[in-house]
This record gives structure tokens, C-alpha cells and sequence, in this order.
């Protein structure tokens, strides 16, 4: 048996168990996942601390978007389990309780290429519509806080207009803000300044800076703008096929890669 150990006001502990505050936002453990005969994530082990900012390199087809859509449940491992929290979210292999992992998923957020907001709803409403929906939040609660969050995301003015009455970056903003409104601890961006024209993408960078430097989320960046990728991450990870073939500091690995792939893959996106 192991020795107790009993935390501050906290609950007796197995010595081999970690404190809840020490377990990782996120955890892949042995994951594959399989499209057919394409192994498309192999064998990836994985861990992202509470509050740490990981970006995610590497070429098309490596897996990037394969990894945020697992974490999304809008795919399952094949192989492996990913954990949230210390929780089980999903697992190859073995059927999950809808109850146990509902909670895991809504702690994550996430922010799509493509917008996807509703077109047919202001502003204001597409950042009111999942938590009236989904949490259940009286309607002048949501209103508050979806007018303060286009306000942190610099669109105060602009809750009464449609998509279709917005640039690219505003929309990308509104999403941002749609995401934040379900008050998420993971924060996971795809691609989210790939559809935009050149001039619009500083604002939209400006904002997820902003959440890195006044939030504690973890956050999870797919993205092909390398100075982005650098300047807001905590770590880089590059990867190929599905594997990661080197992480690090930002600042080392986009400067000295040791990989010869890495320093390849860098090379060419320059
Ligand atoms: P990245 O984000 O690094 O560009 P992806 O994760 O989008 O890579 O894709 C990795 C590979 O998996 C690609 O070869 C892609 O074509 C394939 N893939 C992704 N989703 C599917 C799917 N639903 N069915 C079949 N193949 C898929």
C-alpha cells in the first residue's frame, strides 16, 4: 500500500496519485489513430500542463488538425487515451460514458479555420447561443457576458451586425469570442488566420495574444505563420507523419533545430 498523504483542507492521497492541480490540461498516451490504411497520428505521447501555450508545426498532412479534432471528440483514438484533467475523454478501443466525458469536453474550446458562425444571428447572439443552450444561462446573464467578451475581443460596437456585416478578422474575433463564452480551461486554434486577407490577420494575432498574457488556458496552436507560432508558445512542437520529430523552447527550436527535418521543414517556410 502506498504512504497517505494528505494536502491542505484536500482529500487523502495515494503516494503514487498527483494532486489534481499537478495533473496535465491534456494528455495523449500511446495514441494512434488510423484512416483506413493511413496512420495518420502514430503511436503519439503527449502532455500539456495547465496554463502552458504549445504551438504546432510541421507540414501538410502531418496531423496537426487530426491531433485538435481527437481532443474535440469529433474524432476517436484508434489506439491510446487521451485524457483531460486527468480524465478519460477517449479511449481506442473502449466505450466512454457520455456523462463522464461530457464534462471533460466542455472545458475545451475551440476556434475553427473557417468561422462557422451562424449567419442567420448577430453578433451578439452567436456569442449568447451555447450558453443559453447548452448551460442553461438566463438570457440578460448571457447578454453580459457576450457584450463583454466582444468587448475584450475589441467589437463592442458591432453586436447588432450579421457575419455577412463583418471583415474576415472581425468575424474570426466573434468566434474567438464565441468559443470564450462557454469559459473553457483549453483553448485550441486552428489554422484560424488561414482564410484571412494579410491585413486583417495583426488583429486577430493581437487577440489571442492578449488571452496568453491575461488568461491562464492552456492553449493549443495549429498554425503555418511562424513568427505566430514562436512568439506565443511556451513550446514548439514539429511534427511529421503523425510522430513528433523535435520540441522545445520557441526561441531554440526556430533558431538551432537539432533535427534535420525540423531545420528542412523551417528552411522551406521561410
Ligand atoms: P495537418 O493538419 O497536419 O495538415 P491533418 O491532421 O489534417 O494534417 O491530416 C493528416 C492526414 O489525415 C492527411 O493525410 C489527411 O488527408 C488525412 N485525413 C484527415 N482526416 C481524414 C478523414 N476523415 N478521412 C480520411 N483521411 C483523413
Amino acid at each position: 500500500m502506498g504512504i497517505a498523504v494528505i494536502p491542505k483542507g484536500g482529500h487523502v492521497l495515494d503516494k503514487f496519485e498527483s494532486p489534481a492541480s499537478e495533473l496535465p490540461a491534456v494528455e495523449f498516451v500511446d495514441v494512434s489513430k488510423s484512416f483506413g490504411a493511413l496512420r495518420v497520428i502514430d503511436n503519439l505521447s503527449l502532455r500539456i500542463r495547465r496554463s502552458e501555450r504549445v504551438s504546432l508545426i510541421g507540414p501538410s498532412g502531418s496531423g496537426k488538425t487530426t491531433i485538435l479534432r481527437l481532443l474535440m471528440t469529433l474524432e476517436k483514438p484508434s489506439e491510446g487515451t487521451i485524457k483531460v484533467f486527468g480524465g478519460a475523454l477517449s479511449a481506442g478501443g473502449r466505450g466512454l460514458r457520455e456523462s463522464e466525458v461530457a464534462p471533460l469536453r466542455a472545458k475545451i474550446g475551440m476556434v475553427f479555420q473557417q468561422f462557422n458562425l451562424f449567419p442567420h444571428m448577430t453578433a451578439l447572439a452567436n456569442v449568447m447561443e451555447a450558453p443559453v443552450q447548452v448551460l442553461r444561462m438566463p438570457k440578460p446573464d448571457a447578454k453580459a457576458l457576450a457584450e463583454s467578451l466582444l468587448e475584450r475581443v475589441g467589437l463592442k460596437e458591432k453586436g447588432a451586425s450579421y457575419p455577412s456585416e463583418l471583415s474576415g478578422g472581425q468575424q474570426q474575433r466573434v468566434a474567438i469570442a464565441r468559443a470564450l463564452a462557454m469559459k473553457p480551461q483549453i483553448m485550441l486554434f486552428d489554422e484560424i488566420t488561414s482564410a484571412l486577407d494579410p491585413e486583417v490577420i495583426g488583429e486577430v494575432l493581437d487577440v489571442v495574444h492578449s488571452l496568453a498574457h491575461e488568461t491562464k488556458m492552456a492553449m493549443l496552436v495549429v498554425t503555418h505563420e511562424m513568427g505566430f507560432a514562436r512568439d506565443i508558445a511556451d513550446r514548439v512542437i514539429f511534427m511529421e507523419k503523425g510522430r513528433i520529430v523535435e520540441e522545445g523552447n520557441p526561441a531554440k527550436l526556430f533558431a538551432s533545430p537539432d533535427n534535420i527535418r525540423t531545420k528542412a521543414f523551417l528552411n522551406a517556410v521561410k
